[in-house]
């Protein structure tokens, strides 16, 4: 392991954020076109990220931006009808781009309660016409059809949620310091760091997929929960070769392995480690009881209302479709705070996820119709949010197929 160097200035280590960006995060291929976007706040890492990106021989880099003001003022004065719209054209741009082989990197940097304060009919129009104008290139994107990542810059307004006591610039660089530390930069080598980190987590996944468990067995404060996993459930972590074979990592940071549960097949009290922050709203206390996979009780110190209207989105949305085992000791469960941010906030400690299950944590996913998927029990649902259950009080065990009980995990941490 390469030890922490000492003295390195900000400059360097936003230089080398861009470079493990493009050589760890995209694997950036000679001649690839690169789309990129960004607030406009990260316009000092885009330009670390664009140099990396040409020296790695890419062939055009180009960056969208984004900049809360003007999109609060489509929400200030733009005619009410305006809200059905999106962008369609630039979609399907980037559909085109895909498709033509470019890589894509998106940096995460979002003011996390910027339309907190707008109407939530027109926040929800807005958001449900870019789904369905984005939804073609995004499959290209959740289907790995090429290269992709996101990393994050740290951005006044999301550093002002994070530190609401410091003066903008202390908050922003304390949040550029975890940013750093977390994505594993403050090393000598954080190239060869990035390897080893994505060879345990692909170790770990291999370790748990030779155990074949048919459920897993949580107990900690509040939880005493048994959740079943889908026939033929796959644990996956780190990097994939995407379709085009570029080798990819698609999360910086990424900490967690994840399959897919039996969404028929969850039972027990379940009590959350930390409070969700979703949509503008923060939900906490979160305490639910499962029957049979189903959220049968749904109690919360604080937002109950919106976790009453989340679980009843769809039948889906109060079945679990996704289970993450993260160790407490990962770097962003040791910075202690709380990102509202869920590239960082998922990867902080082990969660489950109500909604939508992945089919590639199936075996042979991709060729399956949605009766088979159901059938092995991945849950269908329009929502995916992910709740943190995971502390350093947390034990779990894996239960095999013929009922005997392994630990997996002992006081947050792998056995
Ligand atoms: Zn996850
Ligand atoms: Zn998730």
């Amino acid at each position: 392991m390469a030890t922490v160097a000492q003295d390195v200035s900000f400059a360097q280590k936003l230089d080398q954020l861009a470079r493990v960006a493009i050589e760890v995060g995209l694997g950036l291929t000679r001649g690839q076109e690169l789309l990129m976007t960004a607030p406009l706040d990260a316009v000092a890492l885009v330009r670390r990220i664009t140099e990396h990106a040409y020296r790695a021989g890419a062939s055009l880099v180009t960056t969208l931006y984004t900049d809360d003001e003007t999109t609060l003022m489509r929400y200030h004065y733009a005619p009410d009808e305006a809200f059905d719209k999106a962008a369609g054209w630039l979609y399907d741009g980037m559909g085109a781009a895909f498709r033509s082989g470019s890589a894509r990197l998106a940096i995460s940097g979002a003011h996390p309660g910027l339309l907190s304060k707008e109407d939530p009919g027109k926040v929800g129009r807005a958001n449900q016409a870019v789904s369905k104008a984005y939804r073609p290139a995004l499959e290209l994107i959740t289907r790995h059809e090429i290269n992709w990542t996101i990393v994050a810059a740290a951005t006044p307004p999301w550093a002002a949620a994070m530190f609401p006591e410091d003066d903008p610039e202390t908050a922003t660089q304390k949040l550029w310091d975890a940013i750093f530390a977390i994505t594993r930069i403050n090393s000598e080598d954080p190239v060869a760091d990035w390897k080893s980190h994505d060879a345990g987590l692909h170790r770990r996944a291999e370790q748990m997929n030779a155990k074949r468990y048919a459920a897993l067995h949580y107990r900690g404060p509040g939880t005493d929960f048994r959740l079943g996993l889908a026939d033929d459930h796959l644990w996956m972590g780190g990097g994939t070769t995407a379709a085009n074979g570029v080798y990819c990592v698609p999360n910086m940071p990424t900490e967690e392995i994840f399959t897919t549960p039996h969404k028929d097949r969850a039972d027990g009290l379940v009590t959350a480690s930390k409070p969700l922050s979703y949509q503008g709203t923060m939900i906490e206390g979160i305490r639910v009881r499962f029957e049979k996979g189903r959220i049968v009780e749904a109690h919360a110190t604080r937002g109950l209302e919106v976790l009453e209207k989340l679980i009843s989105t769809d039948e889906g949305a109060r079945r679990l479709g996704e289970v993450a085992l993260v160790p407490h000791s990962s770097p962003i469960a040791a910075s202690g705070l709380t990102f509202f941010n869920t590239l960082f906030d998922e990867n902080a400690a082990s969660h489950i996820a109500l909604g939508q299950a992945y089919t590639n944590c199936l075996k042979d996913g991709d060729k399956l119709t949605p009766e088979e998927l159901a059938a092995r029990g991945a849950n269908d649902s329009l929502i995916h949010v992910d709740w943190m259950i995971g502390s350093d009080k947390l034990d779990i065990d894996g239960i095999t197929a013929s009922g005997s009980a392994e630990p997996v995990m002992r006081g947050g941490e792998w056995v």
